[in-house]
């Protein structure tokens, strides 16, 4: 475990200007903790750097800076002073095609810029029904990892995030959750000879978080949906990070 545990909001692709305005209002009236991570659209980033919480990218270009249209370049990133970044989400798995040997490049390239790094990894439902969770986990583990200067793992996180659970609704049960976090915990210190903090995320909520944070060896959450509520995020946090 992690002295303290993270809660990181990951906003995806929603809120307008107005509304991301309106978010920072409400949320900036709250005390919040540095254990706090907010990842909203790139074009936000701005309006969120410099507060008492910390900032994530949800997503970095597997290049260097240059002639590629549309990207952002971890560079970029860090010099905005984001503290974070997503990599491996599985709606970039999925929608995008983001293979485990372009995530290593992007984590690479991340911790390259001093950007810690938060590596989403999780299991479809045919995956899962047809048990093989824990090789799925490993294989990408072991791809992104793979390679890495072992003195730069400090710097990342894993999330758990269950792909049929993302947004349904859905959640594992505790034992299930905290068995793949164990397994997880084990894989990453036989890969890197390190511990690293292990999140949960997959249809975290207000209402079911207290149940989620009695799971002792999860270092955190990641919550989608709900972090784009400021009531709703406010009641996740004060559950998991109480000031
Ligand atoms: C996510 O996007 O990583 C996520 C966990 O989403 P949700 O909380 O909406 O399931």
């Amino acid at each position: 475990m992690v002295s303290k545990k993270i809660v990181v909001g990951n906003m995806k692709m929603n809120l307008t200007a107005q509304e991301i305005n309106q978010y920072l209002k409400e949320f900036e009236k709250k005390e919040i903790s540095k254990n706090v991570i907010i990842c909203p659209s790139t074009i936000y980033l701005p309006y969120f750097v410099g507060k008492k919480f910390q900032v994530g990218i949800q997503n970095v270009a597997a290049y260097e800076m240059g002639a590629y249209t549309g990207e952002v370049a971890a560079k970029q990133a860090k010099s905005i002073k984001v503290d974070y970044a997503i990599i491996g989400h599985s709606e970039r798995r999925s929608y995008f095609h983001e293979s485990d040997d372009i995530i290593r490049e992007k984590i690479t390239l991340a911790l390259k810029e001093k950007l810690k790094v938060i590596l989403c990894i999780g299991e479809t439902e045919e995956e899962r029904d047809s048990l093989k969770t824990y090789k799925v986990l490993k294989k990408q583990l072991k791809t992104a990892l793979q390679g890495l200067d072992y003195k730069e793992v400090f710097n990342i996180v894993i999330a758990y995030e269950p792909v049929w659970a993302i947004g349904t609704g859905r959640v594992p049960s505790n034992l299930e959750i905290h068995d793949t976090i164990a397994f997880i915990k084990e894989i990453v210190e036989e890969l890197t000879q390190h511990k690293l903090p292990v999140l949960y995320g997959g249809s975290v909520t207000d209402t079911n978080i207290k149940t989620l944070n009695k799971i002792e060896n999860v270092d955190g959450y990641l919550v989608g949906g709900a972090s784009t509520k400021v009531d709703k995020f406010m009641k996740i946090i004060e559950v998991v990070v109480p000031q």
